[in-house]
């Protein structure tokens, strides 16, 4: 089981990392089945639209982009707005 941090619930998590880098790691973590496979369905569409291809590593790195946004909200996490002067 996995707390995911996307949709906030404790749910089953994928079924084995997706990919060997550092976010697939975290999507592997931190993100439950269901909303994996939101995002492959939305990746899909992706591909689609723009007619990847996911053999070029420029297509990887958009869809790692569209893929962090999408799992995690674009970067949230550390940092972000709210620290800084009073
Ligand atoms: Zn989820």
């Amino acid at each position: 089981m996995v707390q995911c941090i996307r949709c906030g619930e404790n749910r089953e998590g994928m079924a084995f990392q997706p990919f060997q880098n550092d976010i697939g790691r975290r999507a592997y973590e931190q993100i439950c089945g269901v909303c994996w496979g939101e995002w492959l369905k939305f990746q899909q569409q992706l591909i689609n639209h723009y007619g990847l291809n996911l053999r070029e590593q420029q297509a990887k790195d958009f869809l790692y982009r569209h893929m962090e946004e999408f799992l995690f909200g674009g970067g949230a996490g550390q940092g972000g707005s709210g620290e800084g002067a009073a």
